[in-house]
């Protein structure tokens, strides 16, 4: 099957409501602001083996960057992206432009108030409020069935559970597990802006988090030992300065005196200019999860 391209909000919600009607179809809904690499990627395969027909977005949301951030120079190498899509099967490419999603006049945001507040929240204020109203218009737009989002951004995926079901969005969240490149470093479209040396540096967030998985499964519960080494970790990779090395409930993203089952430890570290964010998760059993 070709992909098909749209570009206008009502040629794709038509197109959408026209799929909804079709018994057994299934929409399964990959919001990306492209740049796309495996971790989009691995997006796309679960939604198909959930047996969804899959619909990728591309837009890069001006609303959740901050004054100083990277919006202006974040990649959009559109043919790319479009050639990878389809190689991966989706059915559709919703890629929208600013002034189609927030024409003049836009003036209704969604605001999570409980969970958007630490971790990357505290650091980006106004950040999560536009990935939430983008997502809510995504969501309005695409109808899907089911929506996948990547354990990458722990904190923004609780954020959409909880929006979807705050709300009654009549959608499923999919939280998929981290795509990581050979040596660990978590994929993100931002590694490719890693000066060589930088790159060479940003194995200490996996590294860090290795250190605090190692720990917990030798015994060790408390937070702060956890946090201390990770710090420890992060500073002979040179990381001086982390914006936060936290350990949080994963339900509730507060941070937890004592580690157990479901809890996240989260990191986010300035590479240079790079903003890099990485977690592991102790699961609801108890183990690791990198
Ligand atoms: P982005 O294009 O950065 O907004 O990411 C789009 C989706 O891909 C989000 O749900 C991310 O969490 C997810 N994602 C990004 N990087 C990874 C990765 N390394 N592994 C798994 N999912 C990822």
């Amino acid at each position: 099957m070709v992909m098909q391209i749209i570009r206008s909000i009502p040629d794709m919600q038509k197109t959408m409501l026209a799929l909804r009607a079709q018994p057994d179809c299934r929409i399964g809904f990959v919001p990306t602001m492209g740049c796309l690499h495996e971790g989009h990627l691995s997006l796309i395969r679960q939604v198909r083996r959930l047996g969804c027909l899959p619909v990728v977005s591309l837009f890069v949301n001006p609303i959740q960057f901050g004054p100083r951030e990277d919006f202006s120079r974040y990649p959009r190498p559109f043919d790319h992206d479009c050639r990878l899509c389809e190689q991966e099967g989706a059915a559709y490419l919703f890629a929208p432009s600013a002034e189609e999603m927030y024409p003049s006049g836009a003036s209704v945001f969604v605001e999570e108030t409980k969970l958007s507040g630490g971790l990357c929240g505290a650091a980006r204020p106004g950040h999560f409020r536009g990935v939430t109203t983008v997502v809510t218009k995504l969501f309005q737009i695409v109808q899907p069935h089911v929506a996948a989002f990547g354990r990458k951004d722990a904190q923004q995926a609780r954020i959409i559970a909880h929006l979807t079901a705050c709300l009654n969005m009549p959608v499923e969240i999919e939280i998929c597990p981290i795509v990581r490149e050979p040596d660990g470093l978590a994929m993100s479209s931002r590694n490719r802006y890693l000066t060589p040396v930088e790159r060479a540096q940003s194995v200490g967030l996996v590294e860090a988090l290795r250190e605090a998985a190692g720990l917990y499964r030798s015994g060790e519960t408390g937070a702060a030992a956890l946090i201390r080494a990770m710090e420890e970790r992060l500073r002979q990779q040179g990381l001086l300065i982390p914006e936060y090395v936290a350990v949080v409930d994963y339900a509730s993203l507060q941070p937890v005196e004592t580690v157990g089952p479901s809890t996240l430890c989260a990191l986010a570290v300035k590479v240079g200019s790079t903003r890099l964010i990485d977690n592991l998760l102790i699961n609801a059993a108890g183990e690791t999860v990198l």
